[in-house]
């Protein structure tokens, strides 16, 4: 069965959130009156098992775990074990803050992670601090050169929002062009009271014009399975590479291949569009088996909206949907 939408869409990419808790309170993420969604409603491992089996008959072949911040759940390490055991075949990737896992990195080598996307917003102490909450620079720093060391490729997510780290342009390409990495911006979204401002929004095309005062960068051609709707940059006389990823500016909707299933078991075909399909239910009542939560992402998917359009109708509300990312996992 193969997952297509009105607009003739193919979906082929689930991101699963496997918490909604995480270790670091950043600025973008969660907004000040949230709320951890209760222990009860998270799904158990094993349901996120039956929905990824589930998915890999729908033909989803890509698989990104993410959070809240996914290291930060206990038993995540043999969970991701498990799905690469009974699924090879997923191309599996994982999104961390990379505070928690330096001392995992030989471990997860050992599993056959072969990369990890890394959030990191600043190279500055005081300025990490700021926008996370917590001064765990050093700890990530280490991590990326620990999984560096062992061969397990790194990109960088590094949210790009003016005041904050416009300043770092010129670092964070000199960091790329020492390390052999992918250091991608992303555009600044919106998510609610808190995280909104217009002034705090720094184009990936101002980033661009910004970087190429710093290094000779040139446009490279990368396959979508691998870059999604990046833009990457090779950085002259550098290890790594520069990477622009434009939700806002420059949507990718009508190229978009991806479902989104919080870790309460809620279904979400767009990031801009509130509206959830619960699986949590289905997945918990013994009368129902795969085949009805199979006909459930069937259906949201064919109706999976264009985000554009509805941010669109969004200009003037507080944040590109109501829910804030930790708990969809970005
Ligand atoms: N804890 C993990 C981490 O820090 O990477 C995974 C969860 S985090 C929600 C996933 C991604 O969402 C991160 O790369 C983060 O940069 C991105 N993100 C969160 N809020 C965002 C916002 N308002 N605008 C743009 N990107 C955002």
């Amino acid at each position: 069965m193969v997952l297509t939408d009105k607009l003739g869409r193919t979906v082929n990419y689930l991101r699963l959130s496997v918490t909604d808790r995480c270790n670091l309170r950043c600025m973008y993420c969660v907004t000040k009156d949230f709320q951890f969604i209760p222990h009860p409603n998270i799904l158990r491992y094993e349901e996120m098992l039956r929905l990824i089996d589930i998915a890999s008959t729908m033909n989803i072949g890509k698989l990104r775990l993410t959070g809240g911040e996914p290291f930060a759940r206990k038993g995540f390490m043999d969970f991701i074990s498990n799905v690469m055991v009974q699924h090879p075949e997923m191309d599996l990737r994982i999104t961390t803050n990379g505070t928690l896992i330096e001392p995992l990195v030989p471990d997860l080598k050992k599993l056959g992670v072969s990369r990890l996307n890394i959030s990191l917003d600043t190279l500055d102490r005081a300025t990490f601090k700021e926008v996370t909450g917590r001064d765990h620079l050093e700890d990530v720093l280490s991590t990326i050169h620990a999984c560096l060391s062992a061969g397990i490729r790194i990109k960088i997510n590094a949210v790009a929002m003016k005041g904050i780290n416009d300043n770092e342009l010129n670092s964070f390409i000199d960091f790329a062009r020492e390390n052999p990495l992918d250091l991608r911006f992303i555009e600044f979204m919106p998510m609610g009271d808190d995280t909104k401002s217009d002034s705090r929004f720094w184009s990936a095309d101002d980033i661009l014009e910004q970087g190429r005062k710093y290094a000779v960068l040139k446009k490279i051609q990368v396959k979508k399975e691998n870059h999604g709707p990046a833009r990457m940059y090779s950085i002259e006389g550098g290890k790594g590479r520069l990477g622009l990823i434009s939700p806002v500016s420059s949507h990718f909707c009508s190229t978009c291949n991806r479902l989104r299933i919080t870790s309460d078991g809620n279904l979400r075909t767009c990031l801009f569009s509130d509206r959830t399909y619960r699986l949590r239910n289905i997945l918990r009542s013994p009368a129902l088996g795969d085949d009805a939560l199979r006909k459930v992402i069937a259906a949201a998917t064919r109706d999976k909206p264009l985000g554009y359009h509805l941010l669109e109708q969004r200009s003037g509300c507080k944040g590109v949907c109501e829910t804030q990312m930790s708990a969809i996992g970005g």
